[in-house]
């Protein structure tokens, strides 16, 4: 059986009697989602079941509900239990961030997956320099469909030279408007723009102020413009189309509502319904300590890498792509953003290769635990461990027996240093003199760990107080 005509007895339910059940919904904070019934009937609607496909349910017209975890929920809504199935919405929760429906989108370039640039940081080939990529490049060969993501009008169709053409190529834009407003920067966005350039031609029809379907197609893949190969290159913004450049130079004509000029890219994979969706979570190894450098891999067809996050004791240092956190805007094409270093190994089409992305934190030398998420919010979380070498050890009371004191008489000794227990936890940390007054612990085992100076380099000692 084929899905289409499933499809037509779904409606034909919905339409049952003359009901049609529908219903709207906003992020209020956190993972609470407000929903708001907007079925209409010919008959009174008199009861409404709400089943959030997390185990919850509600009864009231128009509930708040408040997900416990991230995740992908199908949402039903069935009034006046008449009908046999209720009305499906599809809801990606992620904590205080993006929400799309991926339903409502399809990937504009047909079997074509891989990505010969995908979104963020990277080494611009063309010129030998760095810069923040804002959107993804689908590779193509001169000819090949683009379509409509989703449902929209035509915002701006031109050819590349002409005078009207914001853009270096010849692009098409396209504005969507959202069911489900999502949340970013702490304001409810509901409507999106979707960007594709360095097309070859523009399909008849395609103009300005034109209602476009989804899965229409608009071009094709072409290299007009700044590029040295042809492809889509796809971006998705928000609120508006203009730069943040331009928005803080006052040459953008479209109002927005963030009180300073954001800069409106956001990863165009958060609104596709991408294939490598469920994998499994990013992986990441320490490459280095002194400073800490830490390498991201992707082994899936694109870099969906978004946030990098290292606490050290309470201080958190965070990198985040779609929010830009971490990253100087004003100075958003250089690599070295606060404090952090960010290598980008070359990006390529071909298959079966890992995406790689390198943070060296210029400024730390240690951590207390790494957080790595991708766009969907899938979390690799690493709290650091003592590692327990035995280097040397300490029966305290040592060497005086009257005090529990570790005296180094050592010049090399510098820094912090951290002394936990043998479950790991962290009882004792302080500024390394030449002793260490551990007076105040409980008799037991204990591990320390200091650095020497001037390398940086990490020992570690295990201390017995009887
Ligand atoms: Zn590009």
């Amino acid at each position: 059986m084929k899905l289409l005509p499933y499809l037509c007895c779904l409606l034909a339910f919905s339409t049952l009697f003359g009901q049609e059940v529908n219903f709207t919904a906003i992020a209020v904070s956190g993972r609470s989602i407000q929903f708001f019934d907007a079925s209409s009937s010919e008959i009174e609607i008199t009861s409404w079941n709400w089943t959030f496909g997390d185990g919850s349910t509600a009864t009231e017209q128009n509930p708040v509900h408040e997900f416990q975890s991230d995740g992908t929920f199908t949402v039903c809504l069935t009034i006046n239990q008449v009908l046999k199935t209720c009305k499906e919405n599809v809801f990606h929760i992620i904590e205080n961030r993006l929400r799309i429906q991926f339903d409502d989108t399809i990937w504009p370039n047909g079997d074509i997956t891989k990505l010969s640039s995908p979104f963020g940081p990277r080494i611009k080939d063309s010129e030998s320099r760095y810069d923040f990529h804002r959107g993804i490049d689908i590779p193509g060969n001169i000819g090949d469909p683009i379509v409509n993501i989703a449902d929209g009008i035509v915002r701006q169709a031109a050819v590349e030279g002409d005078p009207e053409n914001n853009f270096s190529s010849t692009v098409v834009v396209i504005e969507h408007q959202m069911d489900t407003p999502i949340l970013f920067q702490g304001i409810l966005i509901s409507k999106y723009f979707s960007i594709s350039s360095h097309l070859n031609s523009i399909a008849a029809g395609i103009e300005p102020g034109v209602p476009i379907k989804k899965g229409q197609l608009f071009g094709t893949i072409g290299e007009s413009g700044e590029t040295n190969f042809p492809l889509n290159h796809f971006e998705i913004r928000l609120v508006v189309i203009c730069s943040r450049e331009s928005q803080r130079n006052g040459g953008c004509s479209q109002s927005t509502p963030f009180a300073e000029p954001t800069d409106p890219h956001v990863n165009p994979l958060l609104f596709l319904d991408y294939k490598a969706f469920n994998k499994d979570a990013l992986t990441y190894e320490v490459v280095d300590e002194n400073p800490l450098t830490i390498k991201v891999i992707s082994d899936r067809p694109e870099l969906d890498f978004n946030e990098l996050l290292v606490s050290k004791d309470s201080e958190i240092t965070k990198i985040n792509f779609d929010e830009r956190s971490g990253i100087d805007m004003n100075d958003i094409d250089n690599p070295e953003f606060n404090g952090v270093l960010i290598a980008p190994s070359r990006y390529t089409s071909s298959g079966g290769e890992n995406y790689e992305i390198t943070f060296t934190l210029l400024d730390l030398d240690d951590f207390d635990q790494i957080q790595v998420k991708d766009i969907w919010g899938q979390t690799t979380t690493v709290d650091i461990e003592p590692e327990i070498p035995e280097e040397k050890s300490f029966i305290l009371p040592y060497p005086n027996p009257t005090q529990d004191v570790l005296n180094f008489n050592d010049a090399e000794l510098s820094g912090t240093y951290w002394v936990f227990d043998t479950s790991g936890q962290l009882v004792l940390k302080g500024n390394l003199a030449s002793e260490i007054n551990l007076e105040q612990l409980a008799s037991g085992l204990y591990y320390l760990k200091l650095k020497t100076k001037p390398e940086g380099k990490l020992r570690f000692y295990k201390i017995l107080k009887e």
